[in-house]
């Protein structure tokens, strides 16, 4: 599905090293870097490098197997800079908190409320 967005997100200008971060992994269709402003001690965004998706329910319907593969990213990030065990958050629309409308998960880690649910 593609989105007729007239400008790339701030996503894949990240994806584009357009813009610069912190990033921690790399696949051909996604990256995860460290989100600018963390909310648990290990935050990173993982995204599609590309942002044909909105939110997870559209890349569920429209790509499962790159959400598989998103799913699978923030896993080896977690490995690596946690103990394998994180919360996988997807905001999905603006009065859930979504601010930027290219599909990404935030991996939160480190400690037991990572990014605060409870
Ligand atoms: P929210 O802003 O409420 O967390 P989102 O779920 O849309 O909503 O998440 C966007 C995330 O992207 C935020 O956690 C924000 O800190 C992060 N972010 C914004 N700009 C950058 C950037 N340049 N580099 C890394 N992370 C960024």
């Amino acid at each position: 599905m593609t989105d007729s967005r007239a400008e790339p997100t701030l996503f894949e200008r990240i994806a584009a090293r357009e813009i610069p971060a912190r990033i921690v992994a790399e696949t051909e269709r996604v990256i995860a870097f460290h989100d600018i402003a963390p909310k648990a001690p290990v935050h990173v965004v993982v995204t599609p490098k590309a942002g044909d998706y909105r939110d997870v329910v559209e890349l569920a319907g429209g790509d499962p197997g790159l959400l598989a593969e998103l799913v699978a990213v923030a896993h080896g990030v977690a490995d690596e800079l946690a103990d394998g065990q994180f919360r996988l958050v997807f905001n999905t629309g603006a009065a859930a908190g979504q601010t930027v409308f290219h599909v990404h998960a935030h991996v939160l880690a480190g400690n037991s409320s990572a990014g605060g649910l409870e």
